[in-house]
């Protein structure tokens, strides 16, 4: 049996991977399950996979969660400390489906025990992409990337010569307000940016895909994963979600992967890879799709993009700011205290302003350093966004 953990198993991509894995029986041992406020999911998944441990990251839910796994034989724990052991223990294949750069240590504590990291948990990398595959490395072990965009660069990279790419081309849904006016963007409410036209996501992903900040920090992560150049890297918008990336080579060919706008195809790619296996996702059918689209994605509405360019030529830990100031705007923007327009305007000040006052981007990146410069870079954007509202 292979041993499985599924790090943030109550979210949307968490979720989307129990169902796969809960399609075979027999074939998994589950290891640990973890999740943070959603203690009643998290607990009928532990029962119902025989998890060894749930672990819920909120510490106070700890009673909770003991209560919701009483008589099962599920350990339960809780805690930060928790989260990390339960990364450690020993599994052949751990999801990371944390959200955000609390996805980071955890992370690296499965990598540190061997197991294959199948990285959902885009922020890793956009935060620490160089410590991240350095301790894969170290360990023997590898990543494989889940974010459907990288898993269908992965896919078109399948026996080729990373030095006969020419150029990799990320495709964007241009989410919620692509046909909206620019000057409505202004007003976009949070119900609005938290509909999604094609994706059925986590909250935080969805608002990230109506800015293209999820895009930004895709184009930081395919830098990071590939080891391309940021010149080598392209956006397109393709309103119907259908081609995930595109691989061109030095003889003009390119390879675009086509698939469903469902998680489960590159959720189920990294749990069989290398093998390929039959996936409850739907079959396309071309004549009815009738044409597929493309445009140029507009700079003046989604400054994210620019943003994410200057990260990837700046590169440090200007990945590991970029991430802390947007998941703080992001954060502003939930609670109503910002418009949605200013969430780029904010990051954009605190990237600026963090370089030329600390010089801690060209600090060393190992994860003290990680941290502490997304500790920074939070302060930072709170400080920034009290500035304005005063
Ligand atoms: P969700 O918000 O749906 O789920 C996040 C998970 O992380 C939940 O299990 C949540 O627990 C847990 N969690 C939240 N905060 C913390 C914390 N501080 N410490 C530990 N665990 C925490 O997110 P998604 O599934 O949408 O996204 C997960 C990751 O995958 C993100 O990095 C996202 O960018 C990436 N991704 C998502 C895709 C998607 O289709 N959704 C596609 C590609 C990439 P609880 O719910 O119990 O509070």
């Amino acid at each position: 049996m292979r041993r499985v953990s599924i790090l943030g198993a109550t979210g949307s991509v968490g979720q989307n991977t129990i169902d796969l894995i809960a399609r075979a029986p027999g074939e998994y041992e589950v290891v640990a399950l973890t999740g943070a406020s959603n203690i009643a999911q998290l607990a009928e998944d532990a029962r119902r996979l025989n998890a060894q441990v749930a672990v819920t990251a909120d510490a106070a839910r700890l009673e909770d969660l003991r209560a919701a796994l009483a008589g099962s034989g599920v350990q339960a724990a809780a805690g930060q400390a928790a989260l990390e052991e339960a990364a450690s223990r020993p599994a052949d294949w751990v999801m990371s489906a944390i959200v955000g750069a609390a996805g980071l240590k955890p992370g690296l504590c499965a990598l540190e025990q061997g197991a294959v990291l199948a990285l959902a948990n885009k922020e890793s990398l956009v935060c620490a992409g160089a410590l991240i595959l350095s301790t894969a490395r170290r360990h023997d072990t590898h990543l494989l990337p889940v974010d459907s965009e990288h898993s269908a660069v992965f896919q078109g990279l399948v026996g080729e010569d990373m030095a006969t790419v020419e150029r990799i081309i990320i495709t964007a849904s241009g989410g919620a307000f692509r046909d909206w006016p620019l000057e409505a963007l202004e007003h976009a409410t949070l119900a609005e940016a938290s509909s999604h036209p094609n994706w059925d996501m986590g909250q935080r992903i969805t608002i990230d895909s109506a800015s293209m900040f999820n895009k930004a920090l895709e184009l930081i992560e395919t830098k990071e994963y590939f080891g391309v150049r940021p010149d080598q890297i392209e956006t397109v918008i393709h309103p119907e979600s259908l081609i995930h990336a595109i691989v061109g080579f030095v003889d003009g060919g390119l390879m675009a992967h086509v698939g469903p706008p469902d998680m489960r195809h590159a959720i189920g790619y990294a749990l069989h890879y290398p093998e390929r296996r039959d996936l409850p996702v739907a079959r396309l059918d071309l004549p009815q799709i009738a044409q597929l689209t493309f445009r140029e994605p507009d700079l003046r509405r989604y400054p994210a993009l620019r943003l994410a360019r200057a990260v990837m030529e700046r590169g440090g830990l200007s990945g590991a700011v970029f991430n802390a100031a947007k998941e703080r705007a992001l954060d502003a923007f939930i609670a109503g205290h910002i418009g949605f327009l200013e969430m780029a305007e904010i990051v954009e000040e605190v990237l600026t302003r963090f370089d030329a006052e600390t010089g801690r981007i060209d600090a060393e990146m190992t994860l003290d350093n990680v941290m502490q410069t997304d500790h920074l870079a939070r302060e930072r954007a709170d400080q920034v966004m009290a500035e304005r509202a005063g």
